[in-house]
């Protein structure tokens, strides 16, 4: 007989160490199933087409990457980074504000680095949200705000999108006692998964029900340079004294291909960016590698409305083919303003799971159900334009076959 050894512990069904309570109620992260299918698909030589991840098909700019790779020989890159940002990241983002949005920052007060934009909600949220607090956050939505929120003890209230109310949070909506008890309130224009847009108008109202009570608003920025058809996408700090009260993240994932890259900024009023989550991330993390910033630097001061216009065009001439080819075939989808999806509703008779599944089965099309991204996401599946006008084409003509509408 041997002594129990590693390898019979882990055959042991279930966890064999004592797991905390808070992480029980958290679901597995949606696209690590999807992605465990679709791989399994793939092992059995099927042509998937995946329009399940929103991550840019493109590559980096060049002209990042060579910055990267120049700044990666310089020894002076190699150490501990500034938790904050490197001084020249955050002066860079302050004058890209600026130029982009006409709002002034004070890089060394109120713009902070993050490993991200999914790190930085993470953490802000911990400085935010007590065990019992409210969080204000859109349903459907980017599932961050609301699996942290809970991990950190508190109420995930939901503020429906749904197509009566144009898939923007009516605020009126919001019970005053909950108001009174949050803490925090996200937003995401233009937003995933509904890829709905606002005017300043919107984040004008917002500010004001903030300020009556007290309420961190969190702007998620991660889609504000993707917008088309003239359409230009406003920050909410663009409105007069919402510093006093609101951040914002603004990714670099998205709109300049860098999802691998882990860059972005909070930015906005001080307490936020640098009494809260500065300190949640200087006791958490350690910065982020200088030589990225630095290849970031050239990303913010280099073209980037050309390079925006180029990547816009690419995606807006793919919403075309796909919102084209459903409507051919009659099947009813909005064309957006804004982000790289379409959020489709679901032919009658099916749930958002339903169809996603039978849609993998039947046509080998990758697509997310609207429910992954909160219970007002019934109904619906939100489709990424990250592969070509081509590819998109075949996938419409699969699954126009293959569910009749
Ligand atoms: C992709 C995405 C993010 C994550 O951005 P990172 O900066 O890559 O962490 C944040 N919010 C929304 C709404 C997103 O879709």
């Amino acid at each position: 007989m041997t002594a129990p050894g590693g390898s019979e512990r882990l055959a042991r069904e279930g966890p064999f160490v004592k797991r905390a309570d808070r992480i029980k109620a958290i679901p597995p992260y949606v696209f690590a199933e999807l992605n465990k299918k679709v791989r399994a698909k793939r092992e059995a030589g099927a042509d998937v087409i995946d329009l399940g991840i929103g991550d840019p098909d493109s590559p980096t700019p060049d002209w990042v990457v060579e910055r990267l790779a120049e700044a990666a020989r310089d020894p002076s890159t190699h150490h501990y980074p500034p938790y904050e940002g490197d001084r020249e990241f955050n002066a860079e983002f302050a004058a890209y504000y600026r130029r982009r949005f006409g709002v002034t920052l004070d890089p060394t007060r109120e713009v902070y680095m993050v490993s991200g934009s999914k790190e930085g909600i993470a953490h802000l949220i911990w400085a935010f949200v007590d065990p019992g607090d409210f969080a204000l956050i859109p349903d459907p939505a980017y599932p961050v705000y609301r699996t942290q929120t809970l991990l950190a003890g508190g109420i995930p209230f939901q503020m429906p999108l749904t197509r009566e109310n144009g898939f923007v949070p009516d605020l009126a909506r919001i019970p005053e006692d909950v108001a009174r008890r949050a803490t925090i309130m996200f937003l995401n224009f233009p937003g995933n998964p509904t890829a709905s847009h606002v005017e300043k108008e919107f984040f004008k109202e917002a500010v004001a029900f903030a300020k009556k009570y007290d309420i961190a608003l969190v702007h998620d920025a991660a889609y504000v340079e993707m917008t088309f058809d003239g359409y230009v996408a406003p920050s909410v700090l663009e409105v007069d004294g919402a510093k006093e009260i609101a951040c914002e993240f603004y990714s670099m994932s998205k709109p300049f291909n860098m999802t691998g890259w882990r860059m972005g900024a909070c930015v906005g009023n001080e307490e936020i960016v640098y009494k809260a989550l500065g300190i949640i991330k200087t006791n958490t993390d350690s910065g982020h590698f200088v030589a990225a910033q630095k290849a970031g630097i050239e990303a913010l001061r280099r073209e980037p409305f050309a390079f925006f216009k180029k990547m816009n065009e690419l995606y807006a001439r793919r919403r075309d083919a796909l919102v084209d080819g459903l409507r051919a075939a009659g099947w009813d989808v909005a064309r957006p303003k804004g982000t790289f999806y379409v959020w489709l509703p679901v032919p009658p008779g099916y749930t958002s799971a339903d169809f996603a599944m039978l849609v993998l089965e039947k046509a080998n099309v990758v697509v997310v159900p609207g429910t992954a991204y909160g219970q007002f996401g019934e109904g619906y599946v939100r489709i990424a334009l990250t592969v070509s006008e081509e590819r998109l084409r075949e996938a419409v003509r699969r699954m126009v076959s293959s569910v009749s509408v």
